[in-house]
């Protein structure tokens, strides 16, 4: 089976560097991962452009924002009084910090990450989106994509969860900061763009090392 290294660099090598996260400033990255969630990334840049329009992309403005016009004002993102909400939930985290990131700084990430956890609609992908893209943490992001990509590599066997995929990666792909920023970035464009739902093999960098199409080349000779 192919390494998890060896997957990151093929897929680097046929998607090129992403440079993510798509944000002006850390603010802004960790607002985004919180209203991307089960929404299009191009429908949270509306959102952010208006916020921005409103001068609302700094924390202490928008955390006075009052609830309802913060739910119009993110309306593109769909569930927008629920992200509403979320949003001022972190917000009210953030400010026992001074709303400062480099306060969070100084906090080790075991710690972070678990009052990341602590707020309510702030879950395992938003919270490591938010210490690996906005606090540069060394810590693995894991998505829709990663599981069915490496599912159908045979990677994973099918049936582990977030931490399980988490420490699988954490195990077995020693890169730093820089390169865990571009592997979750380049799972997601090969996900969107090749290993679809109907997944476009012929055209994948990664059917050498893939069981599904080994698996496929099978049935068709066989
Ligand atoms: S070969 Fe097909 S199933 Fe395998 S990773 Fe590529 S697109 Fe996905």
């Amino acid at each position: 089976m192919a390494s998890i290294a060896a997957i990151y660099r093929a897929l680097y090598a046929c998607h090129g560097p992403q440079r993510w996260w798509p944000g002006e400033t850390d603010f802004e990255i960790a607002i985004g991962a919180i209203l991307t969630q089960n929404v299009s990334w191009a429908n949270v840049e509306k959102a952010i452009r208006r916020l921005k329009e409103e001068g609302l992309l700094n924390p202490k403005a928008l955390h006075r924002e009052p609830a309802e016009s913060l739910a119009q004002l993110i309306r593109p993102t769909g569930y927008y009084n629920q992200k509403a909400k979320k949003l001022r939930n972190f917000l009210d985290w953030f400010s026992a910090y001074g709303y400062s990131f480099a306060r969070l700084g100084g906090i080790d990430t075991g710690r972070l990450r678990k009052e990341l956890l602590g707020i309510n609609g702030v879950g395992p992908e938003t919270a490591d989106s938010i210490l690996l893209y906005a606090l540069k943490r060394r810590v693995f992001v894991v998505d829709a994509y990663t599981m069915r990509i490496f599912g159908r590599i045979g990677v994973l066997g099918g049936g582990e969860g977030y931490a399980e995929t988490q420490s699988l990666f954490h195990r077995r792909f020693a890169g730093d900061v820089a390169e865990y920023n571009e592997y979750h970035a380049l799972i997601v464009n090969h996900g969107k763009s090749v290993c679809k739902k109907k997944p476009l093999c012929a055209e994948c960098c990664l059917a050498r090392y893939c069981a599904f199409t080994a698996s496929r080349r099978v049935f068709l000779s066989g």
